[in-house]
């Protein structure tokens, strides 16, 4: 079981230019508000990998690994969904270099690294948390669950009466 933490000291590495390190973390996750809906992250700790390198000037290159199961309404049928979601995410921390290479996780050498993994999870959501990949989503006319109904499920519509009056009158003539 991997020790929990919120944050990483990067300094207390001790690392020399080129040299790398691999460290495993459990991490805890918020809960995501997507849509209007809540989806929370089951289990919220999580076991991740990160992987630190340091730079030749002082900086820091990241990168985090994890896993995770999100845990809401399907956005089609509104059944429950829980999609495993792949997280693999990267940052450059280089004092000096501008803020594009200044992760902002990373401030005076210590890695938030609960606030990344958040954020790295948000990024790595597919457009739509769906209960299975090709989910039918719901019929238009009556909100019946398309999935359990199966492709045959439709409704007879009843015919517009302006065209019943129509076919009245061609009898008539
Ligand atoms: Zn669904
Ligand atoms: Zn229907």
């Amino acid at each position: 079981m991997a020790l929990r933490a919120d944050s990483l000291d990067l300094v207390a590495l001790r690392l020399t230019a080129g040299e790398a390190r691999r460290i495993e973390l459990a991490v805890v996750l918020d809960s995501l508000e997507l849509g209007g809906e809540r989806y929370a992250v089951t289990p919220p700790q999580v076991d991740a990998t990160v992987d630190v390198s340091k730079t030749t000037g002082g900086g820091h290159a990241l990168r985090l690994r994890f896993q995770a199961r999100v845990d809401g309404p399907c956005m089609r049928c509104l059944a429950p969904a829980q999609p495993l979601i792949d997280v693999d995410a990267r940052e450059v921390s280089q004092p000096g270099l501008g803020d594009e290479l200044q992760s902002p996780y990373v401030v005076d050498g210590e890695l938030d690294l609960r606030g990344w993994a958040r954020d790295a999870l948000a990024l790595a959501l597919p457009t739509q948390i769906l209960c299975r990949p090709e989910c039918a989503g719901m019929c238009a006319v009556c909100g019946a669950n398309l999935n359990e109904e199966g492709p045959d499920h439709r409704h007879e519509l009843s015919p517009d009466p302006r065209w019943a009056k129509l076919a009245e009158l061609k009898f008539d003539q």
